[in-house]
């Protein structure tokens, strides 16, 4: 397991990412973004914080999200590099 630090612009994250509670933890399930933003996110990834805050559950991660003033947030993720990519469509990031 790695820790990933991603600063993404907050519309992005309220339109594209998936968040699914599993147990205690906060996980990423889906992420449809553009092509130029990239393959962000690998299936799995914990959300360990979002500005520094952790977020529990789903209802407060998008409340934080809706509630941010900023244009972008900074989230820390704990990933297992094992774990498959979200590819975007027709993307050409050629990790695995
Ligand atoms: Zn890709």
């Amino acid at each position: 397991m790695v820790s990933v630090k991603l600063t993404v612009e907050t519309e992005h994250l309220q339109k594209y990412l998936g968040v699914q509670e599993i147990g205690e933890r906060l996980c990423v399930s889906k992420w449809k973004g553009p092509l130029h933003i990239g393959c962000l996110f690998h299936h799995g990834d914990h959300i360990e914080s979002i500005n520094g805050f952790r977020p529990g559950t789903k209802d407060l991660f998008l409340q934080m999200l809706s509630s941010s003033i900023a244009s972008e947030v900074t989230l820390v993720l704990t990933r297992n590099k094992k774990a498959a990519v979200f590819h975007l469509e027709g993307c050409s990031c050629g990790d695995s």
